[in-house]
């Protein structure tokens, strides 16, 4: 039996990834299960999937959990320290799905046991790729892509070498404004931002969708986990949402990954890697689909793409600060205290404030030194805010 643990168990990823191993009864020894403010989906999926360990983030519920496990064997805990204790239990695969900055101690403490990681968590290659990589080459961990562009990249690349790759295409559905104008956008509510019109997923990737942060942190992504410079990597806007990602090579050959917008494709590629197994996703019908489009995204409207290249320019913990500001100003966009358009000056504002400054240049990448980043870039982010309040 595979010993599998998963971060972020209560979310869209995590609930996708336990809907296939609940499929296959026997395969797999559930070590962990994390998960935040929904305790009794966390309970029932632990006992359902007779974990070993529940553990939520909020250390204010351990009570409620505690008692939502009562007798069923099932160890409960609480509290970031906790979801980071989880990881160092022994597990053969681990799917790391917790959104944000908190993703990334869990996973480093996974891939340090020597386990494989399934990173959907793309914001731990954006604030620390090149301390996770080495994390993972350093203790025979590896990491395999989760999310859907770099999933279909990393499809593309089996019986490849990299030397032959010219380009990396990946897609963008361009989420709920992708035909709204400028002024339209400016005025959107987080209820408008929060309706994908092809993914079913969390809240905030949905809303970076809709900005294009969540493709901005992908080609940052794309760069840190292939190890390619940037100028390689495109994005193009694909409404359809069904080629996920194209990979060019030097011939001028495209080899595109064609799928239907499942997240099961792709954890139930990483779940079963390096084999295929059957999994339970929609088998496209192209005849009657009959087109696909493709267009170039809008750098007026999606400034967030441009970002993403200047912070891959700058290098080291740039990513870190664009991540923990990209975080903050989303929060400032929930909150109703910044329009959806001021999100990028935000995150903008403080990428001039931080980036060029001497002491983010010469620091080493360490655990602490993006934790401490990305404290504060959240910290002036708050500051940029404020002065836009004033
Ligand atoms: P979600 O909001 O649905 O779920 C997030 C999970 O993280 C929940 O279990 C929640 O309890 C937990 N969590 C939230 N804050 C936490 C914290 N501070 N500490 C510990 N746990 C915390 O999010 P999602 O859509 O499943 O996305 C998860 C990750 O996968 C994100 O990094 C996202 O960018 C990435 N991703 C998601 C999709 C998708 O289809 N949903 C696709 C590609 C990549
Ligand atoms: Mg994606």
């Amino acid at each position: 039996m595979r010993k599998v643990s998963i971060f972020g168990a209560t979310g869209s990823i995590g609930q996708n990834t336990i809907d296939l191993i609940a499929r296959e009864p026997g395969a797999y020894d559930v070590v962990a299960l994390t998960g935040g403010q929904n305790i009794a989906r966390l309970a029932a999926d632990a006992r359902r999937l007779n974990a070993q360990i529940a553990v939520t983030a909020d250390e204010s519920r351990l009570g409620e959990l505690r008692e939502a496990l009562a007798g069923s064997g099932v160890e409960a805990a609480a509290g970031t320290r906790a979801i980071v204790e989880a990881a160092t239990r022994p597990a053969d695969w681990v799917m790391s799905a917790i959104v944000g900055a908190a993703g990334l101690a869990p996973g480093m403490k996974a891939l340090e046991q020597g386990a494989t990681l399934a990173l959907a968590n793309k914001e731990s290659l954006v604030t620390a790729g090149e301390l996770i990589m080495r994390t993972a080459r350093q203790h025979g961990g590896r990491i395999l892509p989760v999310d859907s562009e770099h999933s279909a990249v990393f499809q593309g690349l089996v019986g490849e070498d990299m030397s032959a790759v010219e380009r990396i295409i990946i897609t963008a559905s361009g989420g709920a404004f992708r035909d709204w104008s400028l002024q339209e956008m400016a005025r959107a509510t987080p209820e408008q931002a929060a309706k994908h019109p092809n993914w079913d997923m969390g809240l905030r990737i949905t809303i970076d969708s809709a900005s294009m942060f969540n493709k901005a942190l992908e080609v940052i992504e794309t760069k840190e986990f292939f190890g390619c410079p940037h100028s390689m990597i495109e994005v193009l806007v694909h409404p359809e949402s069904m080629v996920h990602a194209l990979v060019g090579f030097k011939d001028g050959a495209l080899m595109a990954h064609v799928g239907p917008p499942d997240m099961r494709h792709a954890i139930g590629y990483a779940l079963h890697w390096p084999d295929r197994r059957k999994l339970p996703v929609e088998r496209l019908d192209l005849a009657k689909i009959g087109t696909f489009t493709f267009r170039q995204p809008d750098p007026v409207r999606y400034p967030a793409l441009r970002l993403a290249h200047e912070v891959l320019e700058a290098g080291g913990l740039a990513g870190a600060v664009f991540n923990a500001a990209k975080e903050t100003a989303l929060d400032g966009f929930l909150a109703r205290r910044i329009g959806f358009l001021q999100m990028a000056e935000v995150v903008e504002e403080v990428l001039e404030r931080l980036v060029a400054s001497q002491c983010l240049k010469n620091a080493e990448m360490t655990l602490d030194t993006v934790q401490e980043t990305d404290h504060l870039a959240r910290k002036t982010a708050q500051e940029v805010m404020a002065e836009q309040d004033r």
